[in-house]
C-alpha cells in the first residue's frame, strides 16, 4: 500500500512526531469505543452514553451513572496492544515527543510511554469528593455500587465528564505539543468530540496523517489517510511490535 510506504518513510525521516488519538486506539484491546458500529451508541441503553457520562446524569442518579461506567468503561484486565508498544518504542528510540490521548484507560502508560497527556483523565485515578483523599482503580473494583470514602463522602473518577471543562494545563502542553510536531498522526478517532478534535487545528505542518478504519469528520484536512486497523497498522511499521 503506497499510504504505508509514505508514512514510513515520513517516520524515518521525523524526530518530532507527536500522536494524538481516541478510543479506537484501545478496540484492538478489547475496549469498546463510542462510535464505531459495534461501539456504545449502537448498543441498548436506556440513554444515549453521552447523557448517562455527563456531569449532571453523574450527580443526578449516581448508582445509574456507576452501574454504566462499571460495566462499560472498566476494563481491567485489558493489555496494550501493537499501536500502544509502537508508539512507545517511537518515544524510546527519541522520534515521538508526546502521546495526546482522548482515552482514560492508562494503556499508553502500560506499554512504556512516558509523556502521555490525558485530556480526558483516567480511570485509575480517584477522588473523595468531600475530602480529596485519593484511590486506585483497584479500591473502586473492590467496592459495590457508588464507592465511598471511609469519610463517608462520594467518590468521583479523575475523568472528564460531558459537561466539565479540560484541564486548561494539559490543553496547553497539547498545544505547544501540536504546533512544534513535523509529523502530526491522528488515530482511531471520529474527530466529533470537541474541544478536543479541534486540537489539530494547531498544527502547522504538512504532514497531517489520519489512521482510522472509518472516514472522519475532519478527513479534508489531511496530508495523508490510512485506513485500516491502528494496531495492525502501527505494528507494521514500527518493527517488533506486533
Ligand atoms: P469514538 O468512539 O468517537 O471514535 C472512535 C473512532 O475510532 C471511530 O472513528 C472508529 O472508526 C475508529 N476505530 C475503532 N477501532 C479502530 C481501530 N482498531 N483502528 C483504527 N480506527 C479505529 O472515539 P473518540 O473520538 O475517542 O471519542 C469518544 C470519547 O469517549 C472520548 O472522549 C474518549 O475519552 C471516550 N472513550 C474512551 C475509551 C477508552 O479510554 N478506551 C473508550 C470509549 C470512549
Amino acid at each position: 500500500m503506497k499510504e504505508l510506504e509514505q508514512l514510513k518513510t515520513w517516520l524515518e525521516e521525523s524526530d518530532h512526531i507527536v500522536f494524538f488519538g481516541g478510543a479506537g486506539v484501545s478496540t484492538e484491546s478489547g475496549i469498546p469505543d463510542f462510535r464505531s458500529v459495534d461501539g456504545l451508541y449502537h448498543q441498548q441503553y436506556d440513554y444515549p452514553p453521552e447523557t448517562i457520562i455527563s456531569h449532571s446524569f453523574y450527580v443526578r442518579h449516581p448508582e445509574e451513572f456507576y452501574r454504566f461506567y462499571r460495566n462499560r468503561m472498566l476494563f481491567p484486565d485489558a493489555r496494550p496492544n501493537a499501536a500502544h508498544r509502537a508508539l512507545a518504542k517511537l518515544e524510546a528510540q527519541g522520534k515521538l515527543r508526546a502521546v495526546i490521548t482522548q482515552n482514560i484507560d492508562g494503556l499508553h502508560q502500560a506499554a512504556g510511554s512516558r509523556e502521555v497527556l490525558e485530556l480526558h483523565g483516567s480511570v485509575h485515578r480517584n477522588y473523595c469528593t468531600r475530602c480529596g483523599e485519593s484511590y486506585s482503580l483497584d479500591d473502586i473494583l473492590k467496592m459495590d455500587g457508588v464507592p465511598r470514602c471511609s469519610c463517608g463522602g462520594t467518590i468521583k473518577p479523575d475523568v472528564v465528564l460531558y459537561e466539565e471543562g479540560l484541564d486548561q494545563r494539559t490543553l496547553q502542553r497539547a498545544v505547544q505539543y501540536i504546533r512544534q510536531a513535523d509529523v502530526l498522526i491522528v488515530g482511531g478517532t471520529s474527530l466529533v468530540v470537541y474541544p478536543a478534535a479541534g486540537l489539530i487545528d494547531y498544527y502547522q505542518g504538512n504532514k497531517l496523517v489520519l489512521i482510522n478504519k472509518d472516514p472522519t469528520a475532519r478527513d479534508s484536512r489531511a496530508d495523508l489517510i490510512v485506513t485500516g486497523k491502528i494496531g495492525e497498522i502501527l505494528g507494521q511499521l514500527v518493527p517488533d511490535c506486533g
